[in-house]
């Protein structure tokens, strides 16, 4: 039987490392430390060796992992945090949640990352407004890290500190460095899609600042002090789970080779799609580690037609994201960088796509998605439509 294609396959994931989530599993349930098991300090002390970070701290999710971040940095009421506009809503939600005006910057058209001269433009409309430029969020769009080179002087000299929002891009390295030690602080998530994903909610935050990582830890369990019942601030309850550290550490040993075949798979599309689609750039000594595979397509209509010819064949896709940030009901009433249109995430939303990624994604199946994609179909579906049309 042929396996139907999957959008993430986590099933042949798990069959490929069955005994040992069953023997993970197993031991916490036999130890019965739910909260905070030795698993925890173990993944922890994992993921910042394999990052390079000097501490990491686990928590209940990505956002939780910003949120955590900001509020560990004192973020507030008067403050302008600078984020994308075209990313999930987390990044901006995690900066309104704290008082804080999240301010949205336009994205570059190749990398789909944030525009070092949009922020720029976002940091003098902030001041404009009477808001105290604080901190910026670049996010590693698609698991791609952004243009840091760019961004670090522009933060530099308008006194902004960096999160990063690495929830799609742990893994992706940057000039030789790995993401998780490109800004103050490193969010990412362990959502159960995203290229290291848990079974559950899940996230972590890496830094080398030691009183940035000691706040995090304290409001990580509700502002404590000394102890547990010492309560020194306001906090969250945001602990990763006994069960999913140890589930993570499974898949964290096999991550190196699975990001390895993420890369084989982008390859693959990059050289066989048709140049209908433009795919997306990877500049030069950075590796991204490839959550979603998005393509840019000529226009809506365009778009529908390509996701309908790869449904009518089984094939799952994806729009991320068909609405920017700053067109969204919640957020609309923020600032953007121009004080009204975002012009490039405005357009990328209404063309771009996401194929199957996914690191069980075999040869045959990559080129049976780019046949649907292929210049005769698409090409021939578009004559016979202009032919009809009056
Ligand atoms: C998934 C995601 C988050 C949030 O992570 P959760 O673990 O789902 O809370 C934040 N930012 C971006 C860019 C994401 O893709």
């Amino acid at each position: 039987m042929i396996r139907s294609i999957q959008f993430t396959d986590l099933a042949a994931q798990q069959d490929r490392i069955r005994p040992q989530l069953d023997t993970a599993i197993a031991r916490v349930l036999a130890h019965g430390a739910y909260i905070m098991g030795p698993e925890v300090a173990e993944l922890e002390k994992r993921l910042a060796e394999f990052c390079g970070a000097a501490y990491c701290v686990t928590c209940s999710s990505g956002t939780d992992a910003l949120s955590l971040v900001l509020m560990a940095k004192g973020i507030h009421a008067g403050d302008a945090v600078f984020a994308p506009s075209f990313t999930f809503a987390a990044t901006a939600e995690a900066v309104a949640l704290t008082g804080a005006t999240p301010v949205f910057v336009d994205s570059l058209p190749g990398t789909f990352n944030m525009d070092p001269s949009s922020l720029e433009q976002a940091v003098a409309t902030a001041k404009g407004r009477r808001l105290h430029p604080a901190a910026v969020i670049p996010v590693d769009l698609f698991g791609l890290p952004a243009d840091y080179n760019s961004i670090l002087p522009i933060a530099k000299t308008h006194g902004l500190w960096i999160l990063c929002d690495a929830a799609q891009s742990f893994g992706g390295i940057y000039h030789g460095q790995k993401v998780g030690t490109l800004g103050l602080a490193t969010a990412t998530s362990f959502f159960p899609a995203k290229p290291l994903g848990c079974y559950g909610d899940g996230g972590a935050i890496f830094t080398d600042d030691k009183a940035l990582c000691e706040m995090v830890q304290s409001l990580r369990v509700h502002g404590k002090g000394a102890e547990k019942y010492d309560n020194v601030r306001i906090g969250l309850n945001a602990r990763l789970d006994t069960l999913q550290a140890a589930i993570l550490l499974e898949k964290l040993a096999i991550f190196p080779d699975e990001l390895k075949t993420r890369q084989r798979v982008a390859d693959r599309y990059a050289a066989q799609l048709p140049p209908t689609f433009v795919v997306p750039q990877t500049p030069s000594g950075v590796h991204s580690a490839w959550a979603q595979y998005t393509i840019i397509a000529d226009s809506d209509r365009h778009r529908t037609e390509a996701q309908a010819a790869l449904k009518a064949a089984g094939v799952p896709t994806m729009v991320y994201y068909p609405k920017p940030l700053h067109r969204q009901t919640a957020y609309k009433h923020f600032l953007t960088a121009t004080g009204g249109a975002l012009p490039i995430c405005e357009n990328l939303s209404r063309r771009v796509f996401s194929l199957p990624l996914h690191p069980y994604l075999d040869d045959a199946a990559i080129d049976r998605i780019v046949s649907c994609l292929s210049d005769k179909t698409t090409r021939q579906k578009r004559i016979s439509r202009d032919a009809a049309a009056p």
